[in-house]
């Protein structure tokens, strides 16, 4: 079996691949090139040398004699012409019209010549005398119409052409070779004519070692059969051994060039084979480059690369969209992780077969960008919604919400396109029954103070425009304060006021809100250690937590080394982590939390009430203080469902041993409510605004904010 293999193998019994045949024909051509011109050169002189030998003559007997010379030098003519044009991709090539045109004009003249030379009776013989110039006008022929009709021709088709046309010009040279050693031999001449073109056609164009073997034998049977009646002839006195020197002479370099000519097949195929690999790998390199890994779409490289293009042809009624899946952590929480998958891709194809004359690539996540013309647009989305809802027919409400920027000029950078198409896209985040966002006049100012807010939150901190205010937390029995909170204002030199709800979303979508935090937490204690030196009984401060600063900074270590520095109680300070951050559940928070509790610190919850999560937290974590979010007082006096709401988180909260405090006080009812169902402390604009550090000393001076004796 694996010797049948072998032989197969060798004999090039199999299939190559495309690439393969390819490869092959191609260097072919390459050869071709080299060796056409070499025979040109050749026959050039050797039409020269005939005629410089023969003096004398007319044009008619020099025609005559050299008729097979100029069939070769124009068949080679054409093979180097195809070449040239195969391997060159020329546009138009006059040069090949007119030399085969000029080549047809000789070709035809040499058939009339014989015609009239030969009895026109003796049609088998003419045909015969003619059959070199019958070959060539078939070349010739060939070669032109392939040079009319080149649109037509794909690269695959023009190498098999090209592969028939060689074919033909081997015909006329092994012609060529076997009749001029022929005539050489009977005049006492090597048969070096024959070897040569043998060779050539064997060896440099390179055919399936079967049909190498095939031509080879062929040939040299055939021109054995020619020669031996010619050497048998001989009356030498050696003539017999001459016959057997001969005859083996003649074997050995069948032999020999049989084997050269596997062995240079052989070479070449593996060359081509290591060809296609390498093009393989780059081609999958190149794909994995601009291909998004999951969805099969344009990742944002590409995305980018193609937009530029498009963009600086014309930027006229392009628009840029940004694309966001709404509601998709809850589809992949409750349908796992695979489904996710297949719903964003299922959303790339929509999106393709929806703009497939756009760019459409996947941003990140759950979000898509598309380059598309305006023309249509409302159509397009509206197909789009469609399609989505379509496929979320399950519990889970999935929506598009899509912001939208027009590109002002042809350079414009991609990206900073979709940062804008983006932030239009995120001012429509939670916004019930709006799906789409143009980037506008309004829109492009909001975008510009968010720009600014985190470009400049290093130089804010700095300079000091980031300030403390202190909101005051009373006792419900007796309002006297019982502790403040702090919270972060933004006075802007540029912008004026800016309030937390501002910049804490944005600099907690740049990672930038340790930063912040931390300054508020030094200043914090720095206040701290003022007010003591004023002589002031110190009083609790409660501090505000991202669930980014678990992440990003050591809040532990940072915590420790203030109350340190500034000889600040630890029990003093107040640690508000918001339910959602604790439901999160992420380790990093859970093993913070419960070092900084270790530590000494007093851990309460934030905004209890806000999220969905809020009883699993309460059960999860050892907490002192629940803060009961303020959304509970919204419409206080009419709704009595959230007075017994309240009335159950305090009593909850109790059964827990926890305290609880309510934030967002701001009439008196409320106060008294929440004292009568047993709420510890309060918060709110009853009792007092958020305020800078020194109007707080002023009231507690005042005694307008009166300290408890025993707290
Ligand atoms: P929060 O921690 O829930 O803070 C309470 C918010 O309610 C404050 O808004 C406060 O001014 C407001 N407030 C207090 N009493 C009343 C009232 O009676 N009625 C009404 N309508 N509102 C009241 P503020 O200062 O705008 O802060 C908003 C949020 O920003 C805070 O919510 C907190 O989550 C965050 N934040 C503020 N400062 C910081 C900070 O330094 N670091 C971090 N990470 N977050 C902060
Ligand atoms: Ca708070
Ligand atoms: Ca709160």
């Amino acid at each position: 079996m694996n010797f049948i293999k072998w032989i197969r193998y060798e004999l090039g019994l199999y299939k190559n691949t495309d690439y393969e045949k390819q490869y092959l024909y191609e260097t072919n051509f390459k050869t071709a090139i080299y060796m056409t011109f070499i025979i040109i050169c050749l026959e050039i002189w050797m039409i020269i040398r005939y005629v410089n030998k023969r003096p004398g003559r007319t044009f008619l007997e020099y025609f005559d004699g050299e008729t097979n010379y100029l069939i070769l030098l124009s068949a080679s003519l054409i093979i180097l012409l195809f070449a040239t044009r195969y391997l060159h991709d020329y546009k138009r090539f006059i040069t090949g019209i007119i030399t085969s045109l000029i080549i047809l004009a000789l070709d035809i003249s040499m058939i009339v010549r014989a015609c009239y030379v030969t009895s026109p009776k003796d049609i088998l013989h003419l045909l015969k005398s003619i059959n070199y110039q019958l070959m060539l006008l078939v070349l010739t022929l060939g070669y032109l119409i392939y040079e009319i009709l080149y649109k037509n021709f794909s690269k695959k088709l023009s190498a098999k052409y090209g592969q028939i046309l060689s074919v033909i010009f081997s015909i006329i040279c092994l012609c060529f070779g076997v009749s001029t050693s022929i005539y050489d031999i009977k005049n006492e001449r090597q048969i070096l004519c024959f070897v040569t073109m043998v060779l050539y056609v064997v060896c440099l164009l390179i055919w399936k070692p079967f049909i190498s073997i095939l031509i080879t034998t062929t040939v040299f049977i055939w021109f054995y059969e020619k020669w031996l009646p010619i050497l048998q002839s001989n009356t030498s006195p050696y003539s017999k051994n001459i016959l057997e020197g001969n005859k083996i002479n003649y074997f050995t370099l069948w032999i020999s060039l049989t084997l050269i000519s596997m062995s240079i097949y052989q070479q070449r195929l593996a060359e081509a084979k290591k060809d296609e690999k390498l093009m393989r790998v780059n081609a999958l390199l190149k794909q994995q480059s601009i291909e998004d890994d999951l969805t099969g779409i344009s990742n944002i490289k590409h995305f980018v690369k193609e937009s530029k293009k498009v963009m600086f042809k014309d930027a006229t009624d392009l628009i840029y969209l940004f694309i966001n899946i709404e509601n998709f952590k809850n589809y992949n929480d409750q349908f796992g992780y695979q489904s996710g998958n297949n719903f964003l891709i299922y959303i790339a194809h929509s999106l393709e077969d929806i703009f497939p004359d756009g760019i459409v690539a996947r941003w990140s996540d759950d979000h898509f960008v598309v380059l598309t013309k305006r023309t249509g647009l409302d159509e397009r989305l509206n197909k789009l919604n469609d399609k989505v809802s379509s496929n979320s027919n399950r519990e889970i409400y999935l929506a598009l919400k899509v912001g939208a920027y027009t590109p002002l000029d042809t350079l414009m950078d991609p990206r900073m396109a979709v940062d804008k198409a983006r932030f239009a896209c995120g001012l429509i985040k939670d916004v019930i029954g709006v799906h789409f966002k143009e980037y506008d006049e309004q829109v492009n100012n909001e975008f510009h103070r968010h720009q600014y807010i985190v470009n400049n939150i290093d130089k804010a901190i700095e300079n000091e425009y980031i300030k403390v205010y202190y909101q005051p937390v009373v006792w419900s029995s007796d309002h006297t304060l019982c502790s403040c909170e702090a919270l972060a204002r933004w006075i802007d030199p540029e912008y004026g006021f800016l309030s937390p709800g501002d910049f804490i979303p944005l600099l907690e979508e740049y990672k930038q809100i340790h930063k912040l935090d931390k300054y508020i937490w030094e200043t914090v204690c720095k206040d701290m250690a003022y007010a003591k030196s004023l002589g002031l009984k110190p009083i609790p401060v409660s501090l505000n937590f991202s669930r980014l600063d678990f992440e990003l900074i050591n809040v532990e270590e940072t915590l420790m080394s203030l109350t340190e520095k500034y000889k600040i109680p630890k029990k003093n300070i107040h640690v508000e982590i918001t339910e959602s951050a604790l439901a999160e559940n992420t380790t990093a928070i859970q093993s913070s939390a419960d070092a900084l509790a270790k530590a000494g610190f007093v851990i309460w919850l934030d905004d209890f009430g806000s999220g969905y999560s809020s009883l699993n937290v309460l059960k999860d974590f050892s907490l002192d203080l629940i803060k009961i979010d303020m959304k509970f007082l919204s419409g206080f006096e009419n709704n009595d469902k959230s007075k017994i709401i309240l009335k159950n988180i305090v009593a909850l909260a109790k059964n827990l041993n926890m305290h609880t405090i309510t934030e967002g006080v701001e009439t008196k009812e409320e106060a008294t409510f929440l004292h009568e169902i047993g709420c510890d402390r309060l918060q709110g604009y009853f009792f007092g605004k958020p305020m800078p550090i020194n109007d707080i000393i002023k009231n507690i001076q005042l005694k307008k904010l009166v300290i408890r004796k025993l707290s």
